[in-house]
């Protein structure tokens, strides 16, 4: 197995993580929780201090754990071994000249949403179903309650006496916009509606296997159905970290894992929770640097750029595996995730990715740290285990090449712009996909 085998690794599969080093498949096993317990809502400050000091240590609020960070650089990693580190960032792929804060309200400057129009009503019962009324979104209209403080088990995250949650609301609203984008409604519209799906002459594991395409135009009505569904998916999802006890879970970014003490949103659905490394958690919460992850290399990691990159990454992760739980909590366990179109693995996060940013976008040097930014590839690309159906081995041996494009920081920066979504209002998901340069690196796996 090459070394670039293992660059996309958020989560594979709703259930296992996957080793760099594994020759074959694992096999699936279901994680579960039986005892999560609520924490009892505070009702004023003194209370609340006396409930977060009572739950710090409460397995259900647990505090991210304290990392000492060991530096690392894959050397082998194509894009460092042909272009190098310097000239990387050079060409603006590490780090920014200067990071400037988030445009206030970014994505909502102008108008509002069908989406928000839904979640306003929800709220205040003021706006009708069709969504119509061109109103100003208020700022607590910014972010999806899915990523609301209370989803949050980890403690830095959960606890409104902790600045974090606050701090970090541009991640939120950035994944609140990721989710709503109209672009891709249609896309998980067809993946929810198995009544549209067509069965492919394979099978995994003895189950059937299926295709979906984007819903076309959808009406305002089937919109309606959708942002039902994800108002209602808050409830069937948990977020918390992801404790890096084993080498490899140091590539997983994010993994959904079953949680059957939760209903889904169906007869056959279940809960999830889906957790988030814990590197990543820390270093956005400030407790340490990406650079803290770098070898020494000139001019070095910039604090502020990778901050920037990983709440992008973060956001981004969040929503792929969304798609995994929002799956789950639709169509259940046994219901193998559908393959887009003729995409050659089903998994409907990294499916979703390669949708709305033209490849999948991992860290160069395989580490969710990032201190060298981040390359694109054509997906699946080199991924070559994998637990979930894989139709790559049908027809002739394909040449074992890929190309890997770095990311320009730019447009990682852009997201947080008012403009950048003015652009994709405008011309759509070409005003969303990753910019790559003419020729990227070969590499052979
Ligand atoms: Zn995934």
């Amino acid at each position: 197995m090459s070394s670039n085998s293992n660059k996309r690794r958020r989560a594979n599969d709703p259930e296992s993580y996957r080793s760099k080093n594994d020759k074959k498949p694992r096999t699936p096993s279901p994680t579960e929780w039986t005892d999560i317990g609520k924490t009892p809502s505070p009702t004023g400050s003194e209370a609340l201090a006396m409930i977060n000091a009572l739950t710090l240590s409460s397995p259900d609020r647990p505090s991210l754990r304290k990392i000492s960070p060991v530096p690392y650089l894959l050397t082998t990693d194509p894009l460092i071994q042909v272009l190098g580190l310097e000239r990387l960032n050079k060409d603006g792929y590490i780090n920014l000249d200067s990071v400037s804060k988030p445009d206030p309200g970014f994505g909502y400057g102008k108008h509002t949403t069908p989406a928000v129009a839904y979640r306003t009503y929800k709220k205040t019962n003021t706006i009708d179903a069709d969504g119509e009324q061109d109103v100003a979104v208020e700022e607590d209209s910014y972010i999806h309650p899915i990523f609301f403080r209370d989803r949050w088990e980890t403690q830095e995250l959960a606890s409104s006496s902790s600045p974090y949650w606050e701090e970090l609301k541009p991640v939120w609203q950035l994944a609140t916009l990721l989710l709503e984008e109209k672009v891709m409604s249609g896309y998980i519209m067809g993946m929810l509606d198995r009544s549209s799906h067509t069965e492919i002459k394979t099978r995994f594991d003895g189950h059937a296997v299926h295709w979906f395409q984007c819903k076309e135009r959808p009406s305002k009505q089937e919109l309606w159905l959708l942002w039902e569904d994800l108002w209602d998916l808050k409830n069937c999802i948990k977020w918390s970290a992801l404790e890096i006890t084993e080498e490899r879970h140091r590539g997983v970014s994010g993994t959904t894992k079953v949680d059957r003490s939760v209903s889904g949103l169906s007869k056959h659905g279940v809960g999830s929770k889906i957790v988030i490394n814990e590197n990543v958690l820390s270093i956005l919460c400030g407790r340490i640097n990406a650079s803290d992850f770098s070898k020494p290399w000139s001019p070095g990691t910039d604090n502020p750029s990778a901050r920037l990159r990983l709440q992008w990454s973060l956001a981004t992760t969040m929503v792929h595996e969304l798609m995994h739980a929002l799956w789950l909590a639709r169509h259940g366990t046994t219901s193998i995730e559908p393959f887009f179109r003729d995409t050659r693995f089903s998994e409907l996060g990294w499916q979703w990715e390669t949708l709305i940013y033209g490849g999948a976008i991992a860290p160069t040097s395989d580490r969710c740290e990032q201190p060298y930014g981040l390359q694109i590839q054509n997906w699946p690309g080199g991924i070559t285990h994998v637990r979930y159906p894989t139709l790559q081995n049908v027809g002739p041996e394909p040449p074992k090449i890929i190309e890997l494009f770095p990311v320009e920081m730019s447009w990682v920066a852009d997201f947080f712009k008012q403009s950048f979504w003015d652009f994709v209002e405008r011309y759509g998901r070409p005003g969303i996909v990753c910019p790559v340069p003419a020729e990227g690196v070969p590499f052979t796996y």
